[in-house]
């Protein structure tokens, strides 16, 4: 019999992600009934503590990233973009409102308002650093009307923005950092517009209605169900809505896309070297961008924990389908069902494996690390010291069969966590009979030889720096200081309706609100299965013996690394200026629709000569059906000639 995966929510939320994963057959976590490592994947809206990073078991993975607070709390975004701008130039780093740090930088601010006033009048934002939602946030262009009782920051306040039928409106942008070593970062096509539900207006610099976009304010607000023009009822869109308004309008809808996701980009640069490596994790970010009335996008903040909460329509059409498309991204496989096997002895009492295989190697399991719930109860049987897995590959297997083996096993395109197996059996008290060669080679031959999983690798550089980085900051505790603006839980104590229960089926999703994306959607690993099957991701996934990481997934969309180079930036040492002057030249030929002669010589030159082992495409994140990126340059230079 097998077990399905198992996923463990923290807090009980958010419940759009139970409801998907049990559509998909997934189990949900009993802490009763399971032991303490029996799930395959944990979310929770907070952070998580360095521990649990330390103690991931290969089969285990976690929504968050360690150490992303550098972006997703105000004051540290703000500390890491001036740092960025005074190391990179401010005109790279332009898309974020001028900012202060109060009350540290008050003198700064009072010299820049002083300056500015003799100008013109300009407007400033002050929000708390450690709220969200839109709470204890004013607008003020009087500096004696700015009071506050805590850490704030001051920022610029956009005053243009661009307006739909009156109303102001920014944008939630989904980001899915696959990984921040090697730096793989993701788009979701279906993001949130989200709008004020009182006209725009400065003379009432008050009225939050008008200038604030949080749904958890304007829901609340007297016209949140009239109809407001355009705007229509409530106050979100999807982002394909948003599309044909842009089409409506003669702009280079492109050139805004990529422009915003330069600006993702950039953000993560900030604090890509210094995040821990940390491969069983994968997180979503909410980024919010403002467009003004010039179409430039800025950067107001990044959330940690973007809300899932089923408000409308438009929630339920682009949030349940980001959570599948994340699902799909993780790209859970073989290697996932290590965690049954660990526990299926006990769980199931028969023998995972056939003791006649002509090779296995002993590998320890659960049972070992820590004495199992089931067994407390029944304390009378004795608990065996070490039991054996099978391979996933016989060792006598031929040399053809073990490569082919490996190649498939590299597509995991997941490293082990940075565990010391060893290290985890001793602490947890258990003496284990195998040598570590055999343990570390058990699972470097699952994982195979060109996986960045291998074991030794692994022991030798990532737990070192995962170490490090993470013990000064064993406490570090960033659930009530982070831009959190998921409300589940809050929502759930207080009693709120939940609409997640008016769900259409993901059936119905697919082929009528995204039937565009049913063509080259990958299928649901798990529907109506409830053994891992295997995705099948990109097969021409080397590039020069580098991993090139799958060119969508669903509706999300790789943005980077988009180029070889940049994928040759991102694989050691993050080569930050080599990226930057690849984003440089993508966004000056995307807006000028040229690219070098010689270059482009050049590049079909190359490509000609590694056609079908060396290519490298990129779409450009944004329209519905993406060009490549390479192919949309191309097309912009023709028009032109
Ligand atoms: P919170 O974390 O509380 O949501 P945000 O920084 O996202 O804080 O600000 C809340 C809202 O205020 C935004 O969604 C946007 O509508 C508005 N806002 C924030 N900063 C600015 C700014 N600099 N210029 C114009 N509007 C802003």
């Amino acid at each position: 019999m097998a077990a399905s995966l198992v996923f463990r929510l923290h807090d009980r939320g958010p419940e759009l992600v139970r409801e998907v994963l049990l559509e998909r057959g997934w189990e949900e976590y009993d802490e009763g009934e399971r032991e303490e490592e029996d799930w395959n994947l944990y979310w929770r809206g907070s952070a998580f503590r360095t521990s649990e990073y330390h103690n991931l078991l290969p089969w285990q993975r976690l929504n968050h990233h360690p150490k992303t607070i550098g972006i997703t709390r105000k004051d540290c975004l703000a500390r890491n973009l001036r740092r960025m701008k005074a190391a990179l130039g401010s005109s790279l780093y332009d898309f974020s409102p001028t900012v202060f740090i109060l009350p540290n930088d008050y003198t700064r601010f009072l010299a820049e308002y002083n300056k500015l006033r003799l100008v013109r009048g300009p407007y400033w934002i002050c929000k708390p650093v450690d709220l969200s939602r839109g709470r204890g946030i004013f607008i003020f262009e009087d500096i004696r009307d700015l009071a506050y009782d805590c850490s704030v920051i001051v920022q610029r306040y956009i005053s243009n923005p661009l307006l739909i039928s009156g109303y102001k409106f920014d944008l939630r942008i989904y980001v899915c950092v696959k990984s921040f070593h090697p730096l793989t970062v993701y788009i979701h096509q279906e993001g949130l517009v989200r709008f004020s539900t009182e006209k725009y207006n400065l003379s009432s610099l008050h009225n939050l209605y008008a200038h604030l976009t949080n749904t958890s304010i304007n829901k609340f607000g007297p016209f949140y169900r009239t109809d407001k023009g355009k705007v229509g009822q409530g106050c979100k869109w999807t982002m394909s809505k948003f599309r044909h308004f842009l089409h409506s309008l003669d702009i280079n809808e492109l050139l805004l896309w990529q422009r915003i996701s330069n600006i993702v980009t950039l953000t993560l640069l900030t604090i890509a070297p210094s995040v821990p490596s940390c491969p069983n994790c994968v997180e979503l970010f909410g980024f919010d961008i403002l467009i003004d009335a010039k179409f430039k996008p800025w950067l107001l903040e990044v959330n940690y924990s973007p809300a899932l909460t089923l408000d409308c329509q438009a929630d339920i059409t682009v949030k349940k389908g980001l959570i599948g498309d994340l699902i799909d991204l993780m790209n859970y496989t073989a290697i996932d069902g290590l965690r049954e096997r660990a526990y299926q002895k006990h769980r199931y009492k028969q023998p995972c494996f056939n003791t006649n295989h002509a090779s296995h190697i002993s590998i320890p399991v659960i049972s070992q690390l820590k004495e199992p719930k089931l067994q407390r109860k029944r304390r009378g049987s004795k608990a065996q010291q070490t039991q054996t897995l099978p391979l996933l590959k016989p060792l006598r297997q031929s040399e053809k069969t073990n490569k082919r083996q490996s190649r498939r096993h590299a597509d995991y395109q997941r490293h082990l966590p940075p565990v010391e197996l060893d290290n985890i059996y001793a602490v947890r008290g258990r003496v284990i009979n195998t040598p570590k060669t055999h343990t570390d080679q058990t699972l470097n031959l699952i994982l195979g030889p060109h996986s960045r999983t291998n074991v030794s690798a692994v022991n030798r550089q990532t737990r070192p720096a995962l170490a490090s980085n993470l013990t000064h900051n064993r406490s570090l505790h960033v659930s009530e200081v982070t831009n959190h603006d998921n409300t589940e839980t809050e929502a759930e104590i207080s009693g709120e309706a939940d609409a997640s229960s008016s769900i259409p089926d993901t059936q119905q999703r697919r082929l009528g609100l995204r039937r565009s994306a049913v063509a080259w959607k990958l299928p649901n690993i798990y529907s109506g299965s409830q053994r891992p099957v295997r995705i099948p991701v990109e097969e021409n996934t080397a590039l020069n013996g580098q991993h090139i990481p799958p060119l969508r997934v669903g509706d999300f969309i790789r943005t980077f690394p988009f180029n070889r180079a940049t994928l040759k930036a991102s694989q050691h040492k993050l080569d930050v200026t080599a990226i930057i002057q690849e984003l440089h030249k993508l966004t000056g030929q995307l807006a000028l629709g040229r690219l070098d002669k010689t270059k482009r010589r050049r590049e079909e030159e190359v490509k000609k000569n590694t056609e079908g082992e060396d290519d490298f495409d990129s779409l450009l994140w944004g329209p519905k059906d993406p060009p490549l990126l390479i192919e949309l340059i191309e097309n912009r230079q023709k028009i032109k000639e």
